[in-house]
This record gives C-alpha cells, sequence and structure tokens, in this order.
C-alpha cells in the first residue's frame, strides 16, 4: 500500500454494508456501515456533554487548537488529497483536492486570526452598553458531495472558535472523505468537541430535530434546505443555509475575447462545474459573440479531462450518475430545441466512470432547461444578447442568486451592472473567487447567512448585551 492510501484504509469499515466506489473508474475503494437516527442521538450526547469545557477555555486556547488543527492537516496534506480524488474524483492536482486540502489549512488559520473584539456601544454619563457573542452550544454541520473537506472545514472552524462543539453529517456520497477529515482533526480536538455522523437524508434529518442542536450550518440543494427551514421549525434553530446557485455572467461589448477566456473557463469549469458559484449561464453580446465563443473553445480544448490522479489532468469525472444524468438530460434537452453544440456533448458511455466531456452551447434561448436550472456539470450555455438591459432581466430572471459576474474593461461601467445583479457576491472579471476575511452568502433562494471572516463567527454565537 502507497504511505498515501493509509488514511483512507483507516477510515474505511473491513465489514461495511456499503462499497464506495471510485467515480473514475468504478473500482471499491473502502466500505462503510452508514449510520441511524439513534447514532445521531449518541452524537448529540457527545457534543453537548463535551460543550461546557470546550466554552471555559480563553479564545487563545481555542485559537491554539485550531492552529493546531491546520497543523495536523498540512501533515496529512498528501493523504487527505488522496482521499478526495478516490472518491469526489476531482484531480489531484491544478485547482482540485490539494488546492482544497490548502484552503482547509488557510480557512483554519485565518479563522484563527480573526478578531472578534467585544464592541462597546453607548459609553456616556448614562450608560454603558457592551455587545458580547456567546457560544450558542451544539452545532449541526451538513455537508455537500462536491467539495466535501471544505465546506465542512467552513463550518467547523468558526463554531469551534466560538465555543461551540460539533456534529458533522457529510454527504452518503463522500463518506469516506468526511470520516478522514474529522480523524484527522481529532488528533488534535479535545475528545467530544467534534464527532462525525454518517448516513443519508434521515441522518441529517435527525440531527436538525435534535432540540439541542442550536445552530445548523447547512451546504446543499435548494430543496433540502427547504426542509431543513421545517425540520428546525419547532426547535427555533438558528440556520446558516447555502444554497444552491445559478450564476450568470454578463459580458460587455468592449471586452478582448482572448484576455478573458481563461477567466471564463475557470469561472463554469472549476471542479467539473460541480461548484456552488460557478459560472453557470453567459449572455454575450452579439458585436463579440462569435469571437468570445471561439476563445473559450480554444482555451477549454487544452484542459485535459480524465482520472483525476494523472497529475496532468484538469477535469475528472462527475461525481456520481445522479448528476451525470441531470447534464446529459439538459445537454440532450438543448440539442433538441435546436441548440448548437461547438464542443462536447457526446459522452463516451463504452468507458467506466462518470466522465461527460467538456461542452460549450450557443445559439441557445433563455428560457431552455439547460439555462433556468442549475446543471452542476462541465457543460456551459452561451446565451446572445443586442440589449444590455435584458440581459440584466435574464440574470435577474431566476429564483436563485449566490453569485454573478461582469466583464469588462471599464471597471466603473462593471460596478454600475453589478449593482444592478440580484446576487450574494457579483464578481469583475472573473467569477468565484473567495477570501476567508470576505463574508459570503447568498441572496434570494440561494440561502441565508453569511460565512467566513467576523460575519461568519457572529453566525455561530448568540449576541449578549451587558447594558449599565
Ligand atoms: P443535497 O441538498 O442533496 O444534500 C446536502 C446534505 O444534506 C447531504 O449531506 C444530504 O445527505 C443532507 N440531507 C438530505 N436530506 C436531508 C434532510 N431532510 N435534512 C437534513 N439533511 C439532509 O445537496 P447535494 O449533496 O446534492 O449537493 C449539491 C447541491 O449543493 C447543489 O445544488 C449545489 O448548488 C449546492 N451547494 C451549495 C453551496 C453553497 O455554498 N451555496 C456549496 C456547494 C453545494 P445525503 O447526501 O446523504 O442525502
Amino acid at each position: 500500500m502507497e504511505a498515501r492510501e493509509a488514511l483512507l484504509a483507516r477510515v474505511s469499515a473491513a465489514d461495511g454494508t456499503t462499497e464506495i466506489r471510485d467515480p473514475a473508474t468504478g473500482e471499491v475503494i473502502g466500505k462503510v456501515t452508514y449510520g441511524t437516527p439513534e447514532d445521531v442521538k449518541a452524537a448529540v450526547d457527545t457534543a453537548a456533554a463535551a460543550q461546557p469545557a470546550w466554552a471555559a477555555l480563553s479564545d487563545e486556547q481555542r485559537v491554539a487548537f485550531l492552529n493546531r488543527a491546520a497543523d495536523t492537516i498540512e501533515e496529512h496534506a498528501e493523504e487527505l488529497a488522496y482521499a478526495i480524488v478516490r472518491e469526489q474524483g476531482k484531480p489531484i492536482n491544478g485547482l482540485g483536492a490539494r488546492y482544497e486540502v490548502a484552503g482547509c489549512v488557510g480557512w483554519l488559520r485565518a479563522t484563527a486570526a480573526t478578531p472578534l473584539p467585544t464592541e462597546v456601544l453607548v459609553d456616556d454619563e448614562t450608560n454603558h452598553a457592551e455587545l458580547h457573542y456567546r457560544p450558542i452550544g451544539v452545532v449541526g454541520a451538513i455537508t455537500p458531495w462536491n467539495w466535501p473537506l471544505i465546506i465542512a472545514t467552513w463550518q467547523i472552524a468558526p463554531s469551534l472558535r466560538m465555543g461551540n462543539t460539533v456534529v458533522q453529517k457529510p454527504s452518503e456520497y463522500t463518506t469516506l472523505c468526511g470520516l478522514a477529515l474529522v480523524d484527522v482533526l481529532n488528533e488534535v480536538l479535545p475528545e467530544g468537541v467534534l464527532t462525525a455522523v454518517t448516513g443519508a437524508g434521515d441522518v441529517g434529518e435527525a440531527l436538525v430535530r435534535d432540540k439541542r442542536v442550536g445552530k445548523v450550518m447547512f451546504t446543499g440543494s435548494v430543496k433540502t434546505g427547504m426542509k431543513v427551514v421545517e425540520e428546525s421549525a419547532g426547535n427555533l434553530s438558528r440556520l446558516t443555509l447555502e444554497l444552491g446557485g445559478n450564476d450568470a455572467g454578463v459580458v460587455l461589448p468592449d471586452v478582448d475575447p482572448d484576455k478573458v477566456a481563461e477567466g471564463l473557463f475557470y469561472g463554469a469549469f472549476i471542479n467539473n462545474g460541480q461548484t456552488c458559484a460557478a459560472l453557470k449561464r453567459l449572455y454575450v453580446p452579439d458585436a463579440i459573440y462569435d469571437r468570445v465563443i471561439d476563445s473559450l473553445a480554444a482555451f477549454t480544448a487544452t484542459m485535459p479531462t480524465g482520472n483525476g490522479l494523472d497529475e496532468n489532468t484538469a477535469l475528472g469525472p462527475l461525481q456520481n450518475q445522479m448528476q451525470w444524468n441531470v447534464v446529459n438530460r439538459l445537454v440532450e434537452d438543448a440539442r433538441q430545441r435546436g441548440a448548437r453544440v461547438v464542443m462536447g456533448g457526446d459522452p463516451d458511455t463504452s468507458q467506466p466512470g462518470f466522465f461527460y466531456p467538456k461542452t460549450l452551447i450557443a445559439d441557445i434561448d433563455d428560457d431552455a432547461p439547460l439555462v433556468q436550472e442549475e446543471q452542476f456539470g462541465p457543460v456551459l450555455p452561451i446565451i446572445r444578447y443586442t440589449d444590455l438591459e435584458q440581459a440584466i432581466a435574464w440574470a435577474n430572471g431566476v429564483d436563485v442568486g449566490l453569485g454573478a459576474s461582469v466583464w469588462s474593461a471599464d471597471r466603473d461601467k462593471a460596478k454600475e451592472i453589478a449593482a444592478r445583479l440580484e446576487a450574494g457576491t457579483v464578481w469583475i472579471n472573473g467569477h468565484g473567487g473567495i477570501h476567508p476575511m470576505v463574508p459570503f452568502g447568498g441572496a434570494k433562494h440561494s440561502g441565508y447567512g453569511l460565512e467566513f471572516g467576523v460575519e461568519g463567527l457572529k453566525s455561530v454565537s448568540v449576541p449578549q448585551v451587558i447594558s449599565g
């Protein structure tokens, strides 16, 4: 066994009842026995018992633990990256698995370094009022399968910093990655502070319904996010909901197509399009429509799809059959409607693995399902516009609003358009870049609550005013 395979072997259960397969090859990479709602109860018992002592530590002590957690992830970086490739499918190199692991380290350290001083609100001869941020108690952290380590880290790090303990439920599709992360972090964290529960939706539901869980950090689809709101209603739990997106990019006529091609590619195709805030619809003016498509197609053609273990691979397979079916259905529908397949769109189903080719679709109407629904795959529809007002209306014409982008040589003009787009973040001349000190969250059905930075710390705590 290679050294980097050890962690995956350790978290796999030899007598597990469900086989986990590599999405690139179909090969069995491990086994798990999924947990049950009873296991959730036991995990919350553990988290609730550990919480008072964790909250009683000083902020400096918890910061030190977060930095030690970052150190241990660095020590296991290659093993964690290998687990991601084998279970999730993304490439080891480039903006892939090693990049995801490095992000966990960076976010843990940044969360440890974020200052959250007591705020003095009023201080005069009549009153002195201070705002403090107290722990909530137990946080339920529920994650999807696309970025299994970094999204969990975004939920765990601020929760721990603020004196909460955490029960983490990974997606059933990336159970081994979830267990691997918790296993590594628990090499340095005190017992009971972080516990994993595995399983499907019923396990997530049991976690949300547990009355001792005061806060749910949920990242996933809009549909499940709505269920979480209902499931948590009886507890009035605090919620952070990071839900799906269908991000629009609006290109203005003044761009140089060759200069924006690389940024457009990474915006749309990072993690094979399986990214909440990926560029999922591109609006391009008639005057430069063909040139933008030519430049983007030329760049896209240079990025190889393949098994993520190959250091040269830029895009891996889709993670699961369900997502492959969504992508294939939307592309077939676009073709039936007479849209033009510029490249891709023709999967080779004779080979194992959930591979789907990089696909660009042109001359497609805004009302096509490929434009209106979230594809979450390596496919970008490119819609032609002649009137910028129409493009803005189309960009705002869906229920979700996670991210958006404006592409222009004129920054001021781009900012004017950005202010009119209904999204939690609007990038200019780029798409999807995030930073641990810059809050991130959705508009409309993409959810509510902010992650990262000071706002992220506040969202996992109870504000308390001390006055007098
Ligand atoms: P799902 O909503 O299907 O699942 C998310 C998590 O919720 C999984 O762990 C899932 O378990 C669990 N779950 C399922 N049912 C329930 C329930 N009733 N109560 C509580 N938890 C439940 O999303 P996907 O895993 O399919 O992830 C893809 C989606 O996530 C995309 O739509 C994407 O846009 C969105 N996303 C949003 C991000 C953001 O920051 N806004 C980031 C990444 C993804 P199980 O999988 O085992 O069923």
